[in-house]
């Protein structure tokens, strides 16, 4: 399985969703065993690829990665994206530097 690094596409699971992963944390939960000591969870929290939609997360182990995005950017209308998996990388106009 791929490395769950930050800026990989990573899917969910349950639903197939491809979402971009923002972080890897150990988060406290104490709603999985009601009444007894809560667990650390590594959780990962995710944003839909492009756009607005919600951000969300999940135990690491419901979210497997995609693509790393390793292959050469492509240009596209909206800025460059992943030829791999779709994904906007760079979104035109608001980062531009030149
Ligand atoms: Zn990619």
């Amino acid at each position: 399985m791929m490395d769950l690094q930050v800026g990989i596409t990573v899917r969910l699971r349950e639903t197939g969703e491809l979402m971009r992963l923002l972080a890897v944390e150990s988060v406290y939960d104490s709603s999985r065993r009601p009444g007894k000591q809560g667990v650390c969870v590594e959780t990962a929290f995710m944003r839909p690829l492009a756009g607005g939609g919600r951000e969300r997360d999940a135990p690491v182990e419901l979210v497997e990665g995609v693509c790393d995005h390793q292959k050469p950017l492509e240009e596209h209308e909206d800025g460059k994206r992943c030829p791999g998996c779709g994904a906007l990388i760079y979104p035109r106009g608001r980062h531009e530097a030149t």
